[in-house]
């Protein structure tokens, strides 16, 4: 065994063995977290991680992603050719230069070309950085201008020691690897000093290779190890509501140390590759406030490292100053709009952890903004959110025959949901649905004053104590009246009774207002005459219509029935929607840092110059019509629910 073998023998265990060593600690720490099962469905899983993960479908949807491709595939392709080249220097017998030559030719030329491809790949990603760059930081950080140098010095390596080997005469395929081939060119062929000069580039390629590997876990780069089977581990259901929680003696609630995430929570902080498009996305972001998803999964990473330390100091993770700690008014500026875990091309899980951790300020420390005090003591008390005496709910019909819904009898439950009852303004987009049913001729009833708030903004706001005694509540009447079929016309009350009453046993068949329209038009149930006095309509996405429950069509194509023209679209549309500013419970809170979400929003509407914004959620329709007034076009700019437009185009 020759002395450079011996040498490349001890290097190379001593780099693997430190690898290991950094992968089992930083490893060891995800499994702190608590149990979540990902290991269900593998072949579905399976088909997940070639799709988003091979496959590079999120990454490439920003045109600077297919530079992430190129180089992720080149280094996927190249790492049977770095795997090939250590198995070389530990067993120089093993090559594929003893492959025959149609073979070995064959792969001389992929590994050429993808190692120019991927140098690049990098070079790119250097002038972006430098003269482009993403607008936080971090993106030009020296970690990642150390990850972009490594990566290309090891092409640079390979590429001189393939060339000393083509001058040489030592390497056979020099006309399958024009790259290379080229760089021979310019040197002296035959030349004393080319032997010495592979071997030295030979030692520097190991050299940079073993330390690319035993930099990854220490680096944002960690992302190359995790990614892949963050991709496998991606939930399978849309993340359209939260983990119930189980209310024993002793339990604990929410989250307020690391460790009390479920460990894919912080495999997904370990997978974060840093690149903005979740703050990118996100409203509050946009409208200059503190929360910027990024931050949130890189301050989770940051106290998992932290905490892991031996003798590690106290880092809290809510209200701390500084990296590895999330201050209180990040958790409360989220509106869990979903933009976030939308656009990651990791499917990280943003939402879920901003809820754990308003839970854990809400039922452990009962630490909230003043403001929704009153918001819970009135869903406790009165089950809804203003307090107003459940008598009133049945108000909104007052001058109209409302069938009650009889078990047997009626088909749909219409639950009218808080602000559709008691909402002055909402209480009309309530009457013209009441109006379509009967024009439809469909069996209706409502539960009159019965109905009960279904908790929605109770959950997103961390209070799971009262959500869960609402939503047991509602499940029990539901169960009593044999209510199998409901209609909404909120979107969270639809994603409510959908998605999470799911996990209190039943299963009941929810339909929003405009899926429901939609269909009615579909079988000729209504006949529209377009209504041509709304003008250019513009439509708002409601978030947890669109985004959470994927009904982005039936809106857009009852607008087109009942004006005769397809809606105008705004710049952030569908599932790239942005957030009206009320979800995720901020309904009732005052936005207290940056500018008004709900003005952003109207300001990117105002821009169709419309003259009807279509809205199908009362929330939104609340915000587009407070950011209407504060741009002083409430005159010009008329706020319509759905539902409203559809009940002009009915006549009377
Ligand atoms: S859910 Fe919406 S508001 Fe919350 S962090 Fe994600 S993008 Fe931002
Ligand atoms: S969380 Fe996802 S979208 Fe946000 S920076 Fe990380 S990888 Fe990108």
């Amino acid at each position: 065994m020759s002395g450079t073998v011996i040498a490349f023998i001890i290097v190379f265990v001593l780099a693997v063995a430190f690898f290991v060593y950094s992968c089992y600690r930083r490893f060891g720490l995800v499994l702190k977290g608590r149990p979540d099962n990902r290991f269900n469905a593998i072949p579905r899983r399976f088909w997940n991680m070639l799709y988003y993960a091979f496959g590079q479908r999120r990454v490439v949807k920003k045109p600077f992603g297919i530079n992430h491709f190129v180089l992720f595939w080149a280094f996927m392709i190249l790492l049977v050719s770095n795997t090939e080249f250590l198995l070389n220097g530990l067993f120089p017998s093993l090559s594929f230069s003893n492959l025959p030559d149609g073979a070995y030719f064959t792969l001389a030329l992929i590994f050429d070309i993808m190692s120019l491809l991927a140098l690049l790949a990098v070079v790119l990603a250097v002038i972006r950085r430098l003269f482009f760059p993403p607008p936080y930081v971090e993106a030009r950080s020296r970690d990642a201008f150390i990850i972009l140098g490594l990566v290309a010095g090891l092409m640079i390596a390979f590429f001189g020691l393939n060339a000393c080997e083509i001058a040489g005469g030592v390497d056979r395929a020099g006309a399958y690897m024009p790259v290379a081939n080229l760089v021979a060119g310019w040197l002296p062929a035959g030349a004393a000093g080319l032997d010495t000069a592979a071997n030295v580039l030979w030692w520097i390629h190991a050299v940079i290779l073993l330390s690319f590997l035993n930099y990854l876990p220490y680096s944002k780069h960690m992302h190359v190890l995790t990614s892949i089977p963050n991709c496998f581990f991606k939930s399978l259901d849309k993340i359209n509501t939260q983990g119930r929680e189980e209310f024993k003696k002793g339990n604990t609630f929410g989250v307020g140390q690391v460790a009390q995430f479920p460990w894919k929570g912080l495999f997904d902080s370990y997978s974060c590759t840093e690149c903005g498009r979740c703050s990118d996305n996100c409203p509050a972001t946009f409208t200059g406030k503190s929360l910027q998803p990024r931050l949130v999964i890189h301050d989770i990473k940051m106290n998992l490292l932290e905490t892991g330390k031996k003798d590690a100091k106290e880092l809290p993770l809510i209200g701390g100053e500084g990296e590895g700690s999330v201050s209180e008014d990040v958790i409360w500026q989220c509106t869990t709009c979903g933009a976030c875990m939308e656009v990651c091309p990791v499917f990280i899980e943003h939402v879920p952890r901003i809820v754990d951790m308003r839970r854990n300020l809400v039922e452990m420390k009962s630490k909230f903004p003043d403001e929704l005090l009153t918001l819970f003591e009135n869903m406790e008390q009165r089950s809804n959110p203003w307090g107003i005496a459940p008598a009133e709910r049945t108000k909104w019909a007052a001058d109209i025959t409302v069938p009650s819904y009889e078990a047997g009898k009626t088909d749909y439950l219409f639950y009218v949901g808080c602000a559709g009852a008691f909402d002055a303004r909402n209480r009309k987009t309530t009457l013209s649905l009441a109006k379509i049913f009967d024009k439809s001729g469909i069996s209706w009833g409502t539960l009159g004053r019965d109905e009960m708030c279904c908790g929605d903004s109770v959950r997103r706001l961390g209070n799971e104590y009262v959500f869960d005694t609402m939503a047991q509540a509602n499940v029990k009447m539901f169960k009593e009246k044999g209510v199998k079929k409901i209609i909404t016309q909120c979107p969270h009350c639809f994603s409510t009774l959908k998605n999470d009453y799911k996990q209190y046993g039943v299963e009941l068949e929810v339909v929003h207002h405009t899926e429901l329209i939609n269909q009615l038009i579909h079988d000729g149930k209504i006949k529209l005459n377009p209504a041509a006095e709304l003008g250019n309509v513009v439509y708002h996405d409601s978030c947890y219509l669109g985004r959470y429950n994927g009904i982005f069509d039936a809106p857009r194509e009852v607008i087109s029935a009942a004006t005769g023209q397809a809606p105008a679209e705004m710049a952030r549309n569908r599932d790239k929607g942005f957030c009206c500013g009320a979800g995720g419970g901020r309904m009732w809170m005052e936005e207290k840092e940056g500018s008004l979400i709900n003005v952003a929003r109207v300001e990117e509407a105002l821009k169709q110059n419309p003259d009807t914004v279509c809205v199908a959620c009362p929330y939104c329709m609340t915000m587009f019509d407070d950011g209407l007034k504060d741009k002083e076009a409430s005159e010009k700019v008329q706020v319509l629910d759905l539902a409203e437009i559809v009940a002009k185009a009915l006549g009377d």
